[in-house]
């Protein structure tokens, strides 16, 4: 494979080489920014997502020295390349006190365990929310943190969610100086364990607003308000969504660690499959095989919202209607567009900013872009991303069927990884399937697959038991925003 590899890496040349790192949009419109500048903002000035300008390339000495190392060591080895503008004494600081093992439930952090020779799960979804968000955003609470510390200032996040964001969020920012959650979620729509999750939280710079209505209520509101430019400014508003730079950055550690975990030499290929929804997580994968990580697969999985399956089958990227999008027994990969898939666009086109403003003017509008039959859909095989798509009766069958065969038992999300990761894998490559959330988040599918609960990790026992701090508002923005007025 090596002989493969070569020319492609000399065709990418242009993408490596950096000394300091800066960042630059999708879109062409936004001066260079360091890490640090990058950090506390989501959007680019000019509406695109920030990129470092070239990406660090690992040659094989470095891969063999990080080989032996364990999950924090090799967090600093990736991190520092990507936020160099943070003194090493505090990045190494910040990372220790995020992976740990009280937090992660395992020194490992991210623990692979092995099916059958050549067949891997994983584990991702050890933190305190038990799904893989938390390995994100945990880091992101520190660096948050870190960075507000340095200039005095407070940070007031505002999110909307359904579940698994949300409750990451809160556990990743509770008791953390100079920030504050505001968190809105459907009242009575998520699941008793998410919300017992939430709503638990005693910490008072965590604050649950339970919206009578439906998430996209919500997300409306949460749009309202961040249109609201003079509001934001003076309330210090700011969000934690997927598309913040520092989340995809962190992600990369696991595609390594999970490589060292399940080869013994780094002349070996793997293939990771992967869960998707907004394109995060396998996005980290893409830059851990553009950074030189010996990937010869990313299996990317949908569920029944397959938008990411249909532009990886087609070449056409047409992007849903509300209405369109289905709510799924898989909750997390429900979406209508992949916020994330711009940063891949941005590398498919060889970083053409202009080319990537034209066809986004088309997806902000939630207009379809077809590449087939252009010379971009032709170059969408050099970078090792095949997809395949999953449904309610193949998650099921496929939970029964490992638990059957492996005595394993997995969610609804990693099951469609599963499932479409073994329909693509190929004879002689590891395949490493992500787990993306634990089986007692959604244990409706569970008991429906092989009839019976499934087990609570030490610690969760008692959860839905716990008393609940929230309040109950109607879906009015000026309601919640005269309620984030009162608290800051
Ligand atoms: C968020 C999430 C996903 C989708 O990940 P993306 O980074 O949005 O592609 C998959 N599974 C679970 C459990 C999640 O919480």
């Amino acid at each position: 494979m090596r002989i493969l590899r070569t020319p492609l890496k000399r065709v990418l040349k242009k993408y490596f080489a950096a000394n300091n790192m800066r960042y630059i949009s999708t879109r062409g419109g936004m001066p260079p920014k360091t890490f640090s500048e990058i950090l506390l903002s989501g959007l680019a000035s000019d509406g695109g997502l920030a990129m470092p300008e070239a990406y660090p390339c690992i040659g094989s000495a470095e891969l063999e020295k990080w080989r032996g190392l364990s999950y924090p060591q090799l967090a600093f080895e990736i991190l520092t390349r990507f936020a160099d503008d943070i003194p090493a004494t505090d990045l190494r600081d910040i990372i220790k006190r995020t992976y740990t093992a009280g937090i992660f439930h395992s020194k490992e952090i991210t623990p692979l365990k092995t099916l059958a020779p050549g067949l891997h799960i994983l584990g991702l979804s050890n933190g305190p929310t038990l799904a893989f968000k938390d390995i994100a955003m945990q880091l992101l609470g520190n660096l948050f943190e870190y960075a507000l510390a340095k200039t005095g200032e407070e940070l007031n996040i505002l999110g909307a969610t359904s579940g698994d964001t949300g409750s990451s969020a809160e556990y990743a920012m509770r008791g953390k100086r100079g920030i504050r959650v505001f968190m809105l979620s459907p009242h009575g729509k998520m699941s008793l364990f998410q919300t017992a999750q939430m709503f638990s939280l005693q910490d008072p710079n965590i604050l649950n607003i339970a919206i009578r209505g439906v998430f996209d209520d919500c997300q409306d509101i949460v749009k309202a308000v961040s249109n609201d430019h003079a509001f934001k400014q003076k309330y210090h508003i700011g969000t934690v969504n997927s598309i913040n730079w520092a989340r995809v950055a962190a992600q990369i550690v696991y595609y390594f660690k999970g490589y060292f975990a399940a080869t013994r030499s780094n002349v070996e290929q793997v293939s990771f499959a992967v869960p998707s929804g907004n394109f995060g997580n396998i996005c980290a994968g893409h830059v851990a095989r553009m950074m030189g990580l010996p990937i010869r697969r990313l299996i990317l999985a949908t569920n029944e919202n397959d938008v990411l399956d249909e532009f990886f089958r087609s070449g056409c990227y047409r992007p849903r209607t509300t209405a369109e999008t289905q709510h799924t027994s898989s909750p997390s990969m429900d979406i209508s567009k992949a916020s994330n898939f711009e940063r891949f666009m941005f590398d498919l086109t060889g970083r053409d900013a202009a080319k990537i403003k034209e066809l986004w003017r088309a997806v902000d509008k939630s207009v379809a872009f077809n590449l087939a039959d252009t010379p971009l859909w032709e170059k969408v095989k050099d970078f090792g991303i095949v997809s395949g798509t999953s449904n309610h009766a193949a998650r099921i069958a496929t939970i029964r069927k490992l638990h059957q065969q492996y005595g394993v038992l997995v969610d609804t999300h990693t099951a469609d990884g599963i499932k479409v990761g073994l329909e693509q894998r190929e004879a002689g490559v590891p395949l490493i399937c992500l787990e993306t959330a634990l089986p007692v988040k959604f244990s409706e599918s569970i008991i429906e697959a092989i009839g019976q609960e499934p087990e609570r990790p030490p610690g969760y026992e008692n959860l839905e038991n716990l008393p609940q701090r929230y309040v109950v508002m109607d879906a009015d923005t000026d309601a919640v925003k005269a309620f984030i007025a009162e608290q800051v």
